[in-house]
């Protein structure tokens, strides 16, 4: 059984934007204002307006993009609001991961197509290199990692377990090469503490009963993006690797 095609307990569907909580607008109570509505009352409205978001975002995937890609529902605003952020991460993670800013040497061509579409951030990244002896760095803009990191969390942890998850109380951001070995297989397999089920009705449980066994990893796309969520008795985490390059983990305080 497809985790994405579950039976889902009608009590944790619709419980808002999942990243900021407002309560969406269907597009026919937007139709009902437009024609008879106070003045006023249909921008903010649209801001709110019910949109569906891929998670991960397609910025971090390539064409044929996999079936039945995770999505969660989350108001206008939301949505637009993490384009630019989430374009700027694909942006530098090829940069990263291909040794410079000039897109004809990109791997993946929907991000080169960004790039040469985008003076401004082609700018923007060629100035974040930083050239020494013997290598090249790069300079994150960490708000904006973060800003999209924290997005891509929260998608997970709501596609997974049908509920609105507020902010992590915590996230980490390095590179898989950047890990020690230990760090590394504790980051592959989880921590050790005690682990929890999910709830009955959840994707998250589906998933856990089809994974048991493995690692755990939902690999959305071979080499592109993957993501694991854990529920343990202190807390609830989840891990997503970007480009097989960005290891982040997002940590709540509460169980699931
Ligand atoms: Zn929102």
């Amino acid at each position: 059984m497809d985790p994405k095609h579950i039976h889902i307990d009608e009590r944790l569907v619709d419980t808002g934007c999942v990243y900021c909580g407002c309560l969406l607008v269907d597009a026919i109570d937007l139709d009902r204002l437009r024609a008879e509505g106070p003045a006023g009352s249909l921008d903010e409205a649209v801001s709110r307006q019910r949109t569906r978001d891929h998670v991960p975002s397609r910025a971090f995937l390539d064409r044929p993009f996999p079936p039945n890609l995770p999505v969660v529902e989350c108001c206008r605003s939301c949505n637009n609001g993490f384009s630019l952020d989430e374009q700027y991460l694909a942006c530098l993670l090829e940069c990263v991961v291909c040794g410079g800013v000039e897109p004809e040497f990109f791997e993946r061509e929907r991000v080169a197509r960004m790039l040469r579409d985008s003076a401004t951030l082609r700018e923007r990244l060629a100035s974040a290199r930083r050239s020494f002896d013997g290598g090249t760095a790069w300079e994150m803009e960490s708000e904006r990692v973060s800003h999209v990191v924290v997005k891509l969390a929260r998608g997970h942890a709501a596609f997974e377990h049908q509920r609105h998850y507020p902010a992590p109380d915590s996230i980490s951001i390095t590179p898989l090469v950047g890990m020690s070995e230990d760090e590394r297989i504790r980051f592959e397999s989880g921590g050790s503490g005690t682990r929890l089920l999910p709830e009955v009705g959840s994707r998250a449980l589906t998933r856990a009963a089809l994974t048991a066994g493995t690692s755990g990893w939902e690999d959305v796309q071979p080499g592109r993006y993957r993501y694991a969520s854990t529920i343990y008795a202190d807390g609830f985490s989840v891990r997503l690797v970007i480009r097989e390059y960005l290891a982040c983990e997002a940590w709540w305080n509460e169980p699931g």
